[in-house]
């Protein structure tokens, strides 16, 4: 039998981000796609918490729904749950309260049309709302694949956003593969250290 190996970009991302989440707690899947990543953040959070998960496309949504009921949460749908049909930019549209974990899982859905990927603009955008949302202690976690058309383009713009941020407010972690694969996937992790002085 294979073992299944923990070192992939989202079973790293999940046990970094174990530690920030409990029973009670707000978590953010910015870039829902199939659920895998809601699924998890649910199981962290509820029964008390809630989780928002967001995605352009519809397919997207309907997967994720389709996923959560046969996970026997469908309970929690509309209550602590909300999978909502729209662009991460438009957090603020949407949640309230200050928010202890985003997951960012950026490229194409797997399985679908994969000329739909997130995008430089309103990736950074959204980074900018998630910032200002995340509880101090909290975390955005993004992972970036850059191999297919666009992906490049993501890569470096997020670099750049990163090389910006304050590192009194932000600490920020890298992590990769560079011997397993042509294009790695590469993982951040951003957490707020501290709340910015007004
Ligand atoms: N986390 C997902 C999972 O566990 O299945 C995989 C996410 S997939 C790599 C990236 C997703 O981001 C796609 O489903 C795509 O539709 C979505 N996406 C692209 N632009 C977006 C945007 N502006 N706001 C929210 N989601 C977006």
């Amino acid at each position: 039998m294979p073992i299944n190996s923990i070192l992939r970009s989202t079973e790293i991302t999940k046990i970094l981000l174990d530690q920030k989440l409990e029973n009670g707690g707000t978590a953010v899947d910015a870039t829902m796609g199939n659920g895998k990543d809601t699924l998890y953040l649910c199981q962290r959070v509820l029964p008390n918490g809630k989780v928002f998960a967001f995605d352009i496309q519809e397919n997207a949504l309907n997967n994720t729904l389709k996923l959560l009921k046969k996970e026997a949460l469908g309970t929690y749908i509309g209550s602590q749950i909300h999978c909502i049909c729209d662009s991460h930019e438009y957090f603020d549209h949407y949640i309230s309260e200050s928010v202890d974990v985003f997951m960012y899982n950026l490229g194409y859905l797997p399985g679908s049309d994969n000329s739909i990927i997130t995008n430089p603009t309103t990736t950074i955008k959204s980074l900018d709302l998630a910032l200002t949302m995340l509880k101090v202690g909290g975390i955005i976690s993004i992972i970036v694949y850059y191999g297919h058309s666009g992906g490049m383009e993501e890569k470096k713009a997020l670099e750049e956003y990163l090389g910006d941020i304050s590192s009194e407010e932000y600490k920020i972690f890298q992590g990769t593969m560079p011997y397993n694969d042509h294009c790695p996937p590469i993982i951040y992790m951003i957490e707020k250290s501290r709340q910015k002085k007004q």
